[in-house]
């Protein structure tokens, strides 16, 4: 950037908010997918005040400018533009929560606020309120992962369903806002999603349109009783009837939000580091070591986990119903209440006596998944992404699997679901993985009542360079292979937003011709969703 640029900069920010010497942008450049790019300076403004003399400088000097929240995104970019040379603008200084509706259970956010900011206001001002976070951790923006179109496992769990009303500053400068927000004095901005007129919300989700500065998100009510229901299956046998028990219950209504269905891999990866020594340093992992593994944690071979909440008497019936549907087909149906937990707590040498567990740690997974069901956010499932990491202890604070050289790639596809769309993905992508000698991990997550998220990382050692070069190819064939199938995922990482943002369909070539009209220069996160 030139020196005049800068001071330009300078003078609408502050010095300290004008980011350009190569230490103070070492960590926008961290990430777990081994791609790095030139980023020519981070401005971090407070206000839309501020974003709009940015706005005014960048249109001036036809600079482009990569907006991000908390810039976290693991295992899809990191802060990571994509393309080279942009000017980040982190957004993390715009943290505050403008308002939480007690009655109508929502917030307004700022793109600062992350799953801890807003999870310890609720608790601070004893709020009975509950979020939905992801698994990505405390420190990740709501606001962020919305735009994603991210999710997570409570109740509200798709997180672009559950966001109601925006402000956006277009490239111009403008400032636009959707629903009712454009109407002076409106009053349902943040309870009806539509508002009158073409929805334009969509727009500003995977796109480069605009910068998100606030955003009302629903929020749960704390419900009279909540029980957490875990399935575990210890046979692939089991798979199908329960894919298919789960739809029927969702679609009754028993279980809330989605339910969470991960294969025996995904929550040993999330308890241990890979065994180096046990496997003699050879990759993947072996069968007979991994079942064994799996009994030692008591992990079945299929593990679900849904929130079920409501009146004591519809969590009873709810109960009953799950009973009946899974009775013969899956191997254990248990529900953990916050008696039990704290009974578990309590006398871990009795239960463990009974149970033949070790209870301290079958605890630890426990409470992660109760807790995240209740809207507390944990970073219990990030530790996955240290699996085949050599060289980093898991840090006592903060885990940040980018700074410590983690190597993650997410692939994620939808599909349909039944148990034939299930059977079918998997003999698509387990030869992959082997091919490649990595493991698959997968979790299922219903969102809906008929579909299935599909969350799949590749996991890989970021020191080997035999490893890094296999784990993009095992990319690049999962992502070709299962849209030759029709399975096509519901976000893309870095490394992909070009190469499948095709012009010659019709689809990309709409969505640059609506790029052209919002922002002619081409200002905002070139490349990204958009060709
Ligand atoms: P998180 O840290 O919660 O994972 P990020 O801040 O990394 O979320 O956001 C994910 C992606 O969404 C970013 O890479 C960026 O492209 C886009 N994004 C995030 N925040 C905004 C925003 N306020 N306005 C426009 N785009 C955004």
């Amino acid at each position: 950037m030139l020196e005049s640029v800068i001071a330009e900069f300078r003078q609408a920010l502050g010095e300290q908010h004008t980011l350009t010497d190569g230490t103070s942008l070492e960590r926008y450049r961290w990430c777990t997918i081994p791609i790095e790019r030139n980023i020519a300076g981070v401005l971090r403004p407070a206000s839309v005040e501020e974003i709009v003399q940015v706005l005014q400088i960048a249109n001036a000097h036809q600079l482009r400018l990569y907006p991000i929240s908390t810039g976290n995104n693991w295992g899809y970019g990191s802060a990571q533009p994509v393309q080279h040379d942009n000017i980040i603008l982190d957004l993390s200084r715009m943290n505050r929560i403008l308002e939480v509706n007690t009655d109508l259970a929502y917030a307004v956010v700022e793109p600062g606020v992350t799953q801890r900011t807003l999870y310890e206001h609720l608790q601070e001002h004893r709020i009975p309120l509950s979020l939905n976070p992801t698994g990505a951790g405390p420190n990740c923006s709501i606001l962020g992962n919305t735009l994603e179109r991210g999710f997570g496992i409570g109740p509200n769990g798709d997180h672009f369903l559950a966001q109601c009303g925006m402000e956006v500053v277009l490239a111009t400068g403008e400032i636009l806002r959707t629903g009712f927000g454009h109407y002076a004095g409106a009053k349902a901005t943040y309870v009806y999603k539509w508002g009158v007129g073409p929805y334009l919300d969509g727009l500003f989700t995977q796109s480069n349109y605009g910068i998100v500065t606030k955003m009302g998100v629903w929020l749960m009510p704390i419900p009279e009783h909540f029980e957490a229901c875990y399935l575990i299956c210890n046979s692939e046998e089991q798979l199908g009837p329960l894919i298919d028990g789960m739809r029927q219950l969702l679609f009754s209504g028993v279980f809330q939000g989605p339910i969470n269905l991960m294969h025996r891999n995904r929550l040993l990866l999330m308890r241990q580091r890979y065994p180096w020594e046990e496997m003699s340093g050879r990759t993947p992992l072996q069968e007979s070591v991994a079942a064994r593994l799996a009994i030692q944690k008591n992990i079945g071979t299929w593990n679900g986990v849904g929130a079920i909440c409501g009146s004591k008497t519809q969590v009873r019936a709810a109960k009953q119903r799950i009973r009946q549907m899974f009775r013969g087909k899956v191997d254990r149906v248990s529900f953990l209440s916050d008696t039990k937990l704290q009974l578990l707590q309590r006398y871990p040498n009795i239960f463990g006596l009974l149970l033949k567990m070790n209870i301290p740690d079958m605890l630890k997974m426990l409470q992660a998944s109760y807790g995240v069901l209740k809207g507390i956010p944990t970073e219990v499932a990030l530790s996955l992404a240290y699996w085949r990491n050599r060289r980093t202890p898991l840090p006592a604070s903060e885990v940040n699997p980018a700074r410590d050289k983690c190597g993650l790639m997410w692939f994620s596809p939808v599909i349909p679901m039944t148990s034939e769309h299930v059977f079918a993905f998997r003999r698509i992508i387990e030869p992959i993985f082997t091919k490649y000698g990595f493991e698959s991990c997968i979790t299922f997550t219903a969102v809906n009542q008929r579909c299935l998220d599909c969350t799949l990382p590749i996991l890989y050692d970021r020191d080997a360079a035999s490893e890094v070069q296999k784990a993009q190819e095992c990319h690049l064939e999962l992502l070709r292979t299962c849209k030759q199938h029709g399975y096509i995922p519901y976000r893309l990482g870095l490394q992909s937003m070009e190469q499948e943002t095709t012009r010659d369909d019709v689809f990309w070539s709409v969505v640059q011709k609506i790029k052209l009209a919002l922002d002619p220069k081409g200002i905002l996160a070139p490349g990204r969703y958009a060709g």
